[in-house]
């Protein structure tokens, strides 16, 4: 079996999985089985009590869920990992695990619709308090932090406005505090970004996206650095509260591994050709794209990033209803949330992935109703950008009009 030393290029292939103790199956075994059989009372009396390795229901771990998480474990540099049903289950998850009532969760101010909406869940519900910081400096951090602070939770690149975080700097101030770094990687994958080595403790991702790559799976993963932290999750906040994800989803999920990398390249190749178009456009108020050199935050993106991604958002001149008919005119650019697929997707932040957000929260954000996000996928860059163009002709009227 193929460990850590070898490029990620090969590990995506090849790492967690031995062919010569699965029937020499060269694609990894799909076990759709929900329990598992013991031999004798006496064996299934030492796996419950993990004296023997093995498996005994499918909510605890399947053999095949179990494949992807050896894998991922190795792509993002930790040492465990534990895979869930959605994005949002591996980060409730985590959450859960890391706070009690009465502790408080230090988070980036920008941060996926539905993560901003548990943070004020467990505050309602449980009392766990949060505070939202751009985390831009070590005295900003070090401002933010409280005596009760348990967990700092970090998006960068931050959904949708690009935002960079500067990781090592997080990760300092937290070192100094003890206290643990959770980093939502989704929109760069393993392959452009291990949060891990730099020193953060938990990385989560949305498998929905990258890994699935292929739109056709909702699941989430959680990668630790610490194998007993890693194991009360599975022994708690997994196995109770039962976010687990199905043996078919693993197994699409290994299989879009495979080509992550070359995925990952050409949305970054087809994103930077996308970004210079749109920059140019006098219908284009602002791009939001780490690879946007002038950007203040290039240098952030060069230091922790083997790229700058596939996602871009960009405000057009107007407001909603200028968005709106922009979406509307597309032809081959699908309007739905979700990104990472092969399709390139739109989405408008306000009213989509960020509608749950209050307004004065969002525009804290840096929602506003102009703005725009693309998911650059993998079609040919010149007929995307043809489809944008035409486009912005179709609503260019209304526009220097109104
Ligand atoms: C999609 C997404 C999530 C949630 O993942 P699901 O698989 O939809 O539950 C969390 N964080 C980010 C950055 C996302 O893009």
């Amino acid at each position: 079996m193929l460990t850590r030393e070898k490029h990620i290029d090969t590990l995506l292939i090849h790492s967690g999985y031995d062919s010569r103790q699965n029937q020499d199956s060269l694609s990894p075994p799909l076990y759709h089985s929900s329990t598992f059989t013991f031999e004798s009372a006496e064996q299934g009396e030492k796996r419950f009590s993990g004296e023997e390795d093995g498996s005994i229901y499918s909510r605890l771990g399947n053999p095949t869920v179990h494949i992807l998480e050896e894998r991922m474990a190795i792509l993002e540099k930790g040492t465990s990992a534990l895979a869930f049903g959605s994005g949002m289950a591996a980060v409730s998850a985590v959450l859960f695990h890391l706070t009690n009532t009465g502790d408080h969760i230090l988070s980036s101010r920008g941060i996926y619709g539905c993560t901003f909406a548990l943070l004020e869940m467990l505050e309602e519900k449980y009392h766990i308090e949060h505070t939202f910081s751009s985390l831009h400096s070590a005295d900003e951090i070090e401002g933010a932090i409280k005596e009760n602070t348990t967990c700092i939770y970090v998006e960068t690149p931050i959904n949708p406005t690009m935002d960079m975080i500067d990781l090592e700097l997080v990760v300092s101030v937290a070192k100094r505090h003890g206290i643990p770094v959770v980093v939502d990687n989704t929109f760069s994958s393993p392959y452009l970004q291990n949060p891990l080595e730099i020193g953060a403790d938990y990385v989560v991702h949305s498998a929905t996206k990258y890994i699935s790559g292929h739109g056709d799976v909702i699941g989430g993963i959680l990668i630790g650095t610490n194998k007993e932290e890693m194991e009360t999750i599975r022994a708690t906040t997994r196995k109770d509260i039962g976010g687990i994800m199905s043996p078919f989803d693993a197994w699409l999920l290994l299989r879009g591994l495979k080509t992550l990398h070359v995925r990952m390249e050409r949305h970054v190749e087809n994103a930077i050709k996308i970004a210079a178009y749109l920059k140019q456009h006098p219908l284009v108020e602002k791009i939001y794209y780490p690879g946007d050199e002038e950007s203040s935050q290039y240098p952030i993106m060069q230091k922790q990033m083997k790229a700058p991604g596939g996602i871009l958002s960009f405000t057009i001149r107007g407001g909603k209803n200028e968005a709106q008919a922009f979406m509307n005119q597309l032809k081959l650019i699908k309007i739905a949330v979700s990104l990472g697929d092969a399709e390139t997707l739109i989405q408008h932040p306000a009213t989509m992935t960020h509608a749950v957000v209050p307004l004065d929260a969002r525009l804290n954000m840096g929602i506003t109703e102009n703005m725009l996000r693309l998911s650059v996928g993998l079609e040919n860059p010149d007929d995307l950008i043809d489809d944008l163009e035409q486009a912005f002709s179709s609503i260019k009227k209304e526009i220097v009009t109104g």
